[in-house]
Parts: structure tokens; sequence; C-alpha cells
């Protein structure tokens, strides 16, 4: 596979532990930011670390941003220069673009310029969070759309030596089991036969509502 190339502007809580995250799986980075601190920091983590402006149009091109294959902008509080950087990059034609949005405000303005992607980091990890709160049973939870999930479930006693077959999950609630994961094995598209067991981790897809019946009765 073709080592992908990414760049990540903004080198703060958000933008750093992409970097890190990014190098660690050998990926190739390069980190710019206007502060010279932030940026030797990161001279050692990353492929390449530079100082510089990501306001103005003349240092993205003599990086040649536009060949990376992804560009994260994660710059927190200025959002002027957050929106900028985003419509710059969309002017070279760079392929993919990921934003950090601070509010509702900058993310409607970074939708019109268009930005492939836009995350809140603070408001996605509450929602996470807030899921586990609820339910004990919930480890983990990937919005889809506002009205489709893939929720991680675990298994409880109920389920307990069980087959997918017997328990009849997709016409009885509509959602899917497309992986199971026990201790570190993962079964991936598991058979109908296959046999779940207290503990188990049932990776579930499906509308909210349907999901949400499934816990209440089942799990
Ligand atoms: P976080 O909330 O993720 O910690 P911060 O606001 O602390 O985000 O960090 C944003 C980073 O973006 C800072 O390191 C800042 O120096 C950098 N930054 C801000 N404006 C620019 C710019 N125009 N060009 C490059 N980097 C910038």
């Amino acid at each position: 596979m073709k080592k992908k190339q990414f760049a990540v502007i903004g080198l703060g809580r958000f933008g750093g532990s992409i970097c890190r995250t990014l190098s660690e799986q050998g990926m190739e980075v390069l980190a710019i930011d206007i502060d010279e601190d932030r940026v030797n920091e990161f001279a050692s983590i990353v492929s390449h670390a530079v100082v510089g402006d990501s306001t103005d149009e003349n240092v993205l091109k003599s990086l040649g941003i536009r060949n990376f294959d992804h560009v994260i902008v994660a710059i927190g509080d200025n959002i002027q220069a957050s929106i900028l950087t985003t419509l710059i990059l969309k002017e070279l034609g760079v392929q993919h673009i990921t934003v950090k949005a601070t509010n509702d405000y900058h993310e409607k303005v970074l939708k019109k310029i268009g930005a492939d992607q836009i995350v809140h980091p603070e408001r996605d990890m509450g929602e996470r969070i807030a899921y586990n709160l609820i339910s004990n049973n919930v480890l983990d939870y990937l919005e889809l759309s506002d009205k489709h999930s893939i929720v991680e479930i675990v298994a409880s006693e109920r389920l307990d030596g069980h087959s997918l077959l017997e328990l009849d999950i997709r016409a009885r609630y509509g959602i899917n089991i497309v992986a199971i994961r026990r201790g570190t094995n993962v079964i991936v598209s598991p058979l109908a036969s296959e046999i779940i067991r207290k503990g188990d981790v049932l990776v579930v897809i499906g509308a909210d509502e349907d999901i949400d019946r499934f816990e209440e009765k089942v799990v």
C-alpha cells in the first residue's frame, strides 16, 4: 500500500495528538505551526516540521501542499485563520481537507467553503462519554447519520449460550451484528450458528431506535 502523506496545520492539543498518532502508525506527516516552540517540539516526532503562517498562500504553495493526500486544519481559537486556511487549501485543489470546528457558526462557514470533513472533538467526545454514562453495556458509539449508528454493546447473561439464529436479531430488531469481539479475537461477519458468550462485545449497526429496543430487551 502506498504510504499516505498528511499535513497537519496547528500543533495544539488536537493537532499534536493527530501528528503523534499518524507518525506512530508509520505515516508521513508534515507539521506546520506559526509558533516556533511548537514546531521544535514536533521536529523529532514527524517527518517534517516547519514554521509557517498557513493564511499566507505563498507559504502553503512553497510547501507543495497540493501534493498531500490529506490536510488537517487544527487551528483552535483563531476561527478567522482556520477559515482562511481552509479556503486557500480548497483553492489550491487539495484532495481531502479535515477541519476542527470550534462552534456551530464556524462549522456552517466551513461547510459552505467545501471542507470535506468537519470535526468537533469536544462535542463528539462529550456525546460518546454521555452514551457510556447512560448505559453500562455500551462501550463505544459511532454516529453514521442522525438516525443510524454503529454501537459496541457488551453481551449480558441473557444472551449467553444462544446462537445468532436463535436470537433472530435481524428479523426481530432490524439490526445487524457485523462483528463480535471475544477477548483479543474478532469474528467479522459472524455466521448464524455463532454462539454468543456473556462478555462478548457485539458490534451492532442499525437505526438508533432499533438499537435502543435491542439494548432494553435483550442486553
Ligand atoms: P487546541 O485547542 O487543539 O489545543 P490551540 O488553539 O491551542 O488548539 O492550537 C492551535 C495551534 O494553531 C497553535 O499552536 C497556533 O500556534 C497554531 N496556529 C494558529 N494560527 C495559525 C496560522 N495562521 N498558521 C499556522 N498555525 C497557526
